[in-house]
C-alpha cells in the first residue's frame, strides 16, 4: 500500500505540494508523538502540523471532546449561529487572553485557516482606521491568501511597508542582540516620525512574537515592548499573529506574554483548533465598528473543531503546559547547542518553549558581504531532514533560505522522548556532516 499510495499521489497532485515532497511517508495511525506509516515504520513527529498539535495525535480529552458532538446530535453545520459548543470555546478561550485585552475582547469568527484571519484582521484595522497601508517586517509569514502574502517576507506590495524584524544570528545592521533590537525599533520609529518622508501614517502593524517559517526568530522582548509604544504613540493598532506561537508553544500560554504588552488584534489558528480547522481574531472592543457582513465566509462555525479546540485550551491551561514547554524547550535549546560545538555547520540554535530551530551553514564559506555569520547551506538542512526521516525523526525545514531545521513537537513531550528526539537529531547530523 505504501508505495502504491507514494506513487499515485505524485502522479495525481499539484507540483506545487509541499510536505510530501520531503516526507515521502504513508501516515495511516497515530498517538501522542507517534505516527506510524502504511510500511509499519514508526516515527517521532516534531512537525505536528506545522505547529498545530499542542497536544499530540488524537488527544484522548480531544477525541472524547469530538465523540460528545458527534454522539448529542448537535448540527455540526450552521455557518456562525449562537451554538453552546461556541459558547463553551469561547468562554474558554477569553479565559486564557491576556489581562487587558480579555476584559474587552470581541472575537471574530473567520475561516477555516490561519491566512483567513490574517485578512479579517487587517481588514479591520483598515476599516476602524481608514487608513490602507499596513507595517509587516522582514522575514515574516503571514498566509497564502493575498492580503497574508503581501505582509509576508518576499512580497511587494506598495500597501505594505516592511521594516527590519531583530536577528540576533543575521542581524540587519550586523550588531545582534539588544543593540541591533534597538537600531531595528528606531527604524520603525523614524518611519513613521519622519513628517518629510510622504509615509500615509499605517491601518496597522502585524508582527509574530517568534517568526516560525521564517526560520525560528524570537523576537527579544524589548523590541516588542517598543513597537508596542511606537504603535501606540501613533495611535497604529498592533496585530500579533499568534497563529503559531499560540497556546503555549513559547512558554506562555500566548507570546505576547514573555514581553507583557497587550496588542489591539490577536490572530488565532493552528492550535486553537485543537488539530481542526479553525481561525478567529481576537480585538479591542473600541476597533469593533466595521458594519455587519464586513467579515463573512461558511465555514466559520465549525463546531468539532471549536468542541477540539475547548478541550486542547482547557488542557493546556489546567496541566499547566506552557510552563512545561517552557522549561523542556530551554532544556533542549541547551542540549542543542552543545551539537553546535561539535559540528560547525550547525551556525545557530534558536527558540523559545518548544519552538526551535538550527541553523545549518558552510562554516569554511565566507558570508559575501566580508563579514558576518557564513552563508546559509539549504543542501546540508535537506540532507539531515532526510537523515531525520531514515532515523524515524519527522521534522521540518524554514527560514528564507530554508537552511533551518524547525522542531516543533508536541507540548506533551516527555522527558525520555525529548531524549530520543535529540538523540535521533544528533546521530542525522553528524551523518549529514560526513
Ligand atoms: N501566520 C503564521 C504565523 C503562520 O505560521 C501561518 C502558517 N504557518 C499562517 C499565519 C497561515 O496559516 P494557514 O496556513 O492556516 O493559512
Amino acid at each position: 500500500a505504501h508505495e502504491g499510495i507514494l506513487r499515485r499521489q505524485t502522479l495525481r497532485e499539484s507540483a506545487a505540494r509541499t510536505y510530501a515532497r520531503a516526507l515521502p511517508i504513508v501516515p495511516v495511525r497515530a498517538r501522542g508523538l507517534t505516527i506510524e506509516g502504511a510500511d509499519g515504520r514508526r516515527y517521532l513527529d516534531c512537525l505536528s502540523g506545522a505547529g498545530t498539535l499542542a497536544l499530540g495525535h488524537n488527544h484522548p480529552v480531544v477525541l472524547q471532546a469530538i465523540r460528545d458532538v458527534l454522539d448529542s446530535e448537535a448540527p455540526l453545520h450552521v455557518l456562525d449561529l449562537a451554538t453552546p459548543v461556541k459558547d463553551a470555546f469561547t468562554t474558554e478561550l477569553f479565559r486564557t487572553l491576556p489581562a487587558g485585552l480579555a476584559e474587552r475582547a470581541r472575537v471574530q469568527f473567520c475561516g477555516p485557516a490561519g491566512t483567513d484571519a490574517v485578512e479579517a484582521a487587517l481588514k479591520l484595522v483598515r476599516q476602524a482606521t481608514g487608513r490602507s497601508a499596513v507595517v509587516a517586517f522582514t522575514g515574516a509569514y503571514h498566509g497564502m491568501t493575498a492580503g497574508a502574502l503581501d505582509a509576508s517576507g518576499g512580497a511587494r506590495e506598495v500597501r505594505v511597508a516592511r521594516l527590519p524584524y531583530p536577528q540576533d544570528y543575521r542581524c540587519p545592521f550586523g550588531v545582534g542582540g539588544e543593540r541591533g533590537a534597538e537600531l531595528a525599533a528606531r527604524l520603525t520609529e523614524s518611519y513613521l516620525d519622519d513628517p518629510k518622508s510622504g509615509v500615509p501614517t499605517p491601518a496597522g502593524m502585524i508582527v509574530e512574537p517568534v517568526q516560525g517559517e521564517g526560520g525560528v526568530n524570537p523576537a527579544p522582548d524589548p523590541w516588542m515592548r517598543r513597537i508596542r509604544e511606537i504603535s501606540a504613540a501613533h495611535s497604529v493598532p498592533l496585530i500579533a499573529d499568534e497563529v503559531q506561537t499560540g497556546v503555549g508553544r513559547t512558554g506562555t500560554f500566548w507570546a505576547v506574554e514573555h514581553s507583557g504588552i497587550v496588542p489591539d488584534v490577536m490572530v488565532l489558528s493552528k492550535a486553537i483548533g485543537g488539530s481542526l480547522p479553525l481561525a478567529v481574531v481576537v480585538y479591542k472592543d473600541d476597533l469593533d465598528i466595521w458594519p455587519p457582513g464586513s467579515h463573512a465566509g461558511t465555514f466559520r462555525g465549525n463546531q468539532l473543531a471549536m468542541a477540539a479546540g475547548t478541550a486542547t485550551l482547557a488542557h493546556v491551561r489546567e496541566n499547566r503546559l506552557a510552563e512545561r514547554a517552557g522549561t523542556l524547550g530551554a532544556r533542549m535549546l541547551g542540549q542543542l547547542r552543545s551539537l553546535a560545538d561539535d559540528h560547525p555547520c550547525v551556525g545557530d540554535v534558536r527558540g523559545r518553549g518548544l519552538m526551535i530551530g538550527i541553523e545549518f551553514v558552510d562554516p569554511y564559506a565566507e558570508n559575501p558581504t566580508g563579514s558576518g555569520p557564513p552563508p546559509a547551506a539549504p543542501q546540508l538542512a535537506a540532507i539531515v531532514q532526510r537523515e531525520c526521516l531514515r532515523r524515524g525523526l519527522i521534522v521540518e525545514l524554514g527560514g528564507r533560505h530554508s537552511s533551518v531545521v524547525r522542531l516543533l513537537p508536541p507540548l506533551t513531550l516527555t522527558d525520555e522522548q525529548a531524549v530520543a528526539v535529540l538523540d535521533r537529531l544528533a546521530d542525522a547530523v553528524a551523518a549529514a556532516a560526513r
